[in-house]
């Protein structure tokens, strides 16, 4: 899926698009796509059951925007894009952003599949739960992108560790932690576990 996202954001970019379309046309792909089972619709649930969204997006100026802990709207990404463009804040989170998202005509809808239901109420029957800092078991998606005007954007959007607990908020949404644009330095977005991103300001300090 991550290579049909970079497809749509390559579209932008041929067409003299600019980098911040780019990388929210091409993250909105897993998004949408219920296979994804780490990032929004379809995404695995924290422990009560429940999809909880993280996102940020930032440009070559250095303006950035972001939503965490938001529920049931599953273009994450373009709500951290409102708050940029459209507010003079940079992170909404919560019942704050789901409300900001209605107001801008985001549509509410239920982002548990049967298939992620499924999974977790089978993790429930153990419960355990002991994440790890590791390559395989984690798949947030952070894109950036060069445009023709040699300005760099960058995204990230997840639905955060499975199982985690009601309110966690890794790195992904964070600025400086999950993605980090400096249009003269370079850009940098992570994945894996959260708390290493937050502890160290992982993608500001790469
Ligand atoms: N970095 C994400 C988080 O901690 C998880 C992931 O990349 O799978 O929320």
């Amino acid at each position: 899926h991550n290579q049909i996202a970079n497809e749509a954001a390559w579209e932008v970019i041929r067409e003299q698009g600019k980098a911040i379309d780019a990388v929210e046309a091409g993250v909105k792909i897993p998004e949408a796509d219920p296979n994804d089972q780490s990032v929004g619709y379809g995404g695995r649930p924290d422990r009560d059951g429940n999809v909880t969204l993280d996102a940020c997006i930032m440009d070559e100026t250095g303006n950035a925007g972001s939503v965490c802990f938001l529920k049931n709207i599953k273009h994450t990404i373009s709500v951290a894009r409102k708050v940029m463009d459209e507010t003079p804040h940079v992170l909404l989170a919560g019942q704050g952003a789901w409300e900001f998202a209605l107001s801008n005509g985001f549509q509410t809808e239920n982002l548990l599949t049967e298939k992620s239901k499924a999974e977790w109420k089978k993790w429930l029957e153990e419960a355990e739960y002991k994440p790890k800092i590791n390559i395989e078991l984690h798949d947030t998606i952070g894109m950036l992108a060069l445009d023709d005007s040699q300005n760099r954007a960058g995204a990230c959007t997840t639905s955060g560790l499975a199982y985690k607990l009601a309110g966690r908020v890794g790195d992904s949404p964070i600025i400086g932690a999950g993605l980090f644009v400096d249009n003269e330095v370079g850009a940098a977005t992570s994945t894996g576990m959260g708390e290493a991103g937050l502890k160290s300001v992982g993608s500001f300090l790469v």
